[in-house]
């Protein structure tokens, strides 16, 4: 796990912490977002204590989930989900349209613990090999949409270059960094998360331009040779262009949206629209809780009271519930 210095500096008039920031580079047909997390992924990830190396994949997943998750256009949840046979066995982050996020993670902590030792402690070794299924949920009246992608030892970066590709076949580029911030007061030394990351497509009118030769040639005869296509040149400038991104241009509250994508695209001109905030915040309710409890059978329900209670913790934010058996009564 690469470590990041973040020097201290005075805290900026405003923060742009916790944003969405779109922007379009209309001179190469470039769209994007960029999400800059301070207190927001502190938050979820400081709720669960996770090993580090966890929870830095936590913080990446998260960063993902609001990139896809604030492109909805419509009222719903945008949840991703891994299933692995890695340490970190799954992951799961959902976010609430327009702003809410939460993510937990399940980890084997001895596993996580000899791959640290080891130093195979990257987010393509501990997740492993499985898949990653992105949902959209537009509420109960609306089925599901679900995309699938394999994950192969790399790491999210890569699984969600692989989807775009598969299926929605937007040339697309994903950048994600998370870092752990120290700084040392006079109550000892603190330890603060942060996290961003950058997402870039190419949406020409032309659709023809969005070919490339990362397109499966599809059920061409067999022995044919798939044409090859030449990537757009404004496509190749622009994933050129973010690639040089660092994982400190996407942390460092000191560099600012407008100043990182300034660096990127001023020779072309780059046109920012209105930020959106962001927060961590859990869906979870004594109500909710108290109804999926209602879901189960009397029998299954009494095999759940321990010291005369039913006690249900939220895998997300941490929260636990208690109830008396008499107050999950069936109400009919
Ligand atoms: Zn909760």
């Amino acid at each position: 796990m690469t470590n990041i210095e973040i020097p201290v500096r005075a805290p900026a008039a405003t923060s742009a912490d916790d944003t969405i920031q779109p922007f379009e580079v209309a001179a190469l047909d470039l769209r994007g977002r960029v999400v800059r997390l301070g207190p927001a992924v502190d938050e979820i990830l400081a709720r669960h204590d996770y090993p580090a190396p966890v929870a830095k994949i936590v913080g990446e997943a998260v960063v993902l989930t609001i990139l896809f998750g604030s492109a909805l256009k419509f009222e719903g949840r945008f949840i991703l989900q891994t299933q692995t046979d890695g340490p970190v066995s799954m992951l799961v982050v959902d976010f609430t349209t327009p702003d809410r996020v939460r993510a937990c993670a399940r980890f084997d902590a001895a596993r996580v613990a000899e791959a640290t030792a080891g130093g195979d402690d990257g987010a393509g070794a501990l997740i492993g090999r499985g898949h990653l299924a992105m949902t959209i949920d537009q509420g109960p009246t609306t089925s599901r949409y679900q995309g699938l992608v394999a994950l192969e030892g790399g790491g999210l970066e890569e699984a969600a270059h692989e989807y775009f590709r598969r299926s929605e076949q937007i040339p697309t580029r994903v950048r994600l960094a998370v870092a752990e911030e120290f700084r040392s007061g006079a109550d000892g030394v603190r330890h603060r998360w942060r996290a961003g990351g950058i997402l870039l497509q190419f949406l020409p009118h032309a659709a023809e331009r969005m070919r490339g030769p990362d397109l499966d040639p599809g059920d061409a005869p067999e022995g044919m040779e798939p044409a090859v296509v030449p990537e757009d040149d404004a496509w190749v400038e622009g994933r050129s262009l973010i690639e040089t991104v660092e994982d400190i241009e996407l942390i460092d509250p000191a560099v600012s949206t407008e100043r990182l994508l300034y660096r990127l695209f001023h020779e072309r001109g780059v046109r920012v629209f209105r930020s959106v905030a962001v927060r961590a915040q859990c869906s979870c309710s004594r109500d909710g809780v108290a109804s999926m409890l209602k879901s189960f059978s009397r029998d299954d329900r009494a095999d759940m009271v321990e010291d005369g209670a039913i006690s249900v913790t939220c895998e997300f934010c941490s929260a636990n519930y208690r109830f008396a058996p008499s107050d999950i009564e069936d109400d009919s």
